[in-house]
C-alpha cells in the first residue's frame, strides 16, 4: 500500500528526461513528415514520382496510384527509420522495453505492411471518387471513410492487434466474478476480458476498452495482472467499464465523423484552389501527384486539433475515473494502482501545464490522485486498508 497518498511525489529527473525526449521525438517525427510533403510539392518531385509510378503501373490508373503510394511510403519510412530506431533505443535505455532488435525490426516490417494495406484502401477509394465525381467526391469519400473506420474499430481487437500481440481470454475466476458484479451494478455487459501479453515487449502496464458490438472487450496487460492486487485490478476494470457505460467509443466516432467531414471539405477546397491557380503544376484534381497536398491538409488539421481532442479525451478519462470511484468500495486501491502505473511506466506525475494541455490524452497522475482523494473525503471515512 502507499505510505501517504496525499503527498504527491515529485517526478524523478529520470522520468522528466525520458518524457521530454519522447515528446521531442514526436515533434521531430511530425516535422520530418511535414517537411517531406512540402519538399515533394515545392520541388515538383511529386510529379516526377507520379510519372515513375505510371511507368511501374504500365499506365493503369489504379495500379499507378498504388505504386505512387508505395514509393511515398518507402521514402518516408527511409526518412523516419532513424527516429524510430532512436525511440526503440530510448525504451531499452530506460529499461522499459524487453524487446530485442530483431523482434523490433520485425514489428517495423509488419507495421509498414499494415500501413501499406490500409493506406492503399483509403487512397484507392479517394482517387476513385475524385475521378468519378470531381466536384462532390469529398462527401462520398467521407461516407466511405467513416464506414471503413467503423469496420476497422470493430475488427481491430480480432484482426489488427493480434498481428502485434497475443491475447487470451482471462482465466482468473476471481477477476471475472468481480467484473460480472461491476457490470451488473452498471446494468450493462462487456463481452469479455482478455489477457494481453504485453510483457513480451514491454515492462509497462496498460489496460483498455476496445472494439465495437460483438468485439467489445476489456484488455488487461499481463504486466498489470501479474503485479497488482485483485482490488487494484478491479479499480482499473471499473475505470474501463466507465468508458463502456459512458459510450466513449461511440462518442469518439461521432467526434471523428465531424472532424473528418470538415477535413474532407478542406481537402476538396485545397485541391480545387491548387488546380485553379495551377499550383505545383496540377492540371486536374484526379492527378494523384497531389496526394502530398491532401496529406498536408490532414496532418496540419490533426496538429491544430490535437489540444482540443486531447481536452475531450481528458474529459472522458475524468468521467471514467469518477465512474470507478462510484463503483468500487474504497478509492484506496485506485490510488495505489495509479502510483504503481506511474512508477512502472516512468510517467510524469505532474507535467507542466502546457505539456498536459497540448500532449496528454489523460489527466496527469497528480490530478487523478487528487480527484480520487477528494472523492474519498466526501465518502466520510478515510480509506485506509492495511
Ligand atoms: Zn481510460
Amino acid at each position: 500500500m502507499t505510505d501517504n497518498p496525499t503527498l504527491v511525489q515529485a517526478d524523478s529527473p529520470e522520468a522528466r528526461r525520458y518524457n521530454r525526449i519522447k515528446r521531442w521525438l514526436g515533434i521531430a517525427d511530425f516535422a520530418v513528415a511535414f517537411l517531406f510533403l512540402v519538399v515533394l510539392l515545392v520541388t515538383g518531385w511529386s510529379g516526377w514520382l507520379r510519372d515513375l509510378a505510371y511507368r511501374m503501373g504500365s499506365g493503369n490508373y489504379s495500379l499507378s496510384v498504388f505504386m505512387y503510394l508505395l514509393l511515398l511510403l518507402v521514402i518516408s519510412k527511409a526518412l523516419s527509420i532513424g527516429l524510430d530506431y532512436y525511440g526503440f533505443r530510448l525504451e531499452r535505455q530506460y529499461k522499459l522495453s524487453t524487446q530485442r532488435f530483431r523482434a523490433w525490426a520485425w514489428d517495423e516490417v509488419k507495421g509498414f505492411l499494415v500501413g501499406l494495406v490500409l493506406g492503399s484502401v483509403v487512397v484507392e477509394l479517394l482517387y476513385f471518387t475524385i475521378r468519378q465525381w470531381p466536384q462532390d467526391w469529398w462527401v462520398l469519400a467521407w461516407l466511405l471513410f467513416m464506414v471503413l473506420f467503423i469496420v476497422l474499430a470493430q475488427l481491430a481487437p480480432v484482426v489488427l492487434f493480434p498481428i502485434f500481440y497475443k491475447f487470451e481470454p482471462l482465466e482468473n475466476e476471481d477477476l471475472r466474478r468481480r467484473l460480472v458484479m461491476l457490470s451488473q451494478r452498471a446494468g450493462t455487459r462487456v463481452r469479455g476480458i482478455y489477457r494481453w501479453r504485453l510483457s513480451e515487449k514491454s515492462k509497462k502496464a496498460n489496460a483498455a476498452l476496445t472494439g465495437l458490438g460483438a468485439t467489445r472487450r476489456i484488455i488487461l496487460a499481463d504486466t498489470l495482472l501479474d503485479n497488482y492486487t485483485p482490488e487494484e485490478i478491479e479499480a482499473v476494470l471499473a475505470h474501463e467499464l466507465g468508458h463502456h457505460v459512458h459510450r466513449h467509443i461511440l462518442k469518439s466516432i461521432l467526434v471523428q465523423a465531424v472532424i473528418t467531414f470538415v477535413g474532407f471539405w478542406a481537402a476538396n477546397w485545397t485541391l480545387h484552389y491548387a488546380v485553379d491557380r495551377q499550383l505545383f503544376e496540377f492540371v486536374q484534381i484526379s492527378d494523384f501527384a497531389n496526394l502530398p497536398l491532401l496529406a498536408l491538409v490532414s496532418i496540419v488539421l490533426s496538429f491544430l486539433l490535437m489540444p482540443a481532442l486531447n481536452a475531450y479525451s481528458r474529459f472522458n478519462e475524468r468521467q471514467a475515473d469518477r465512474y470507478a470511484f462510484e463503483s468500487i468500495t474504497s478509492v484506496e486501491p485506485f490510488i495505489s494502482s495509479m502510483n504503481k502505473l506511474a512508477e512502472q511506466n516512468l510517467a510524469e506525475r505532474a507535467p507542466s501545464r502546457w505539456v498536459e494541455w497540448f500532449f496528454h490524452s489523460h489527466p496527469s497522475i497528480s490530478r487523478r490522485l487528487a480527484a480520487a482523494e477528494a472523492w474519498g473525503r466526501t465518502q466520510g471515512a478515510t480509506p485506509h486498508l492495511n
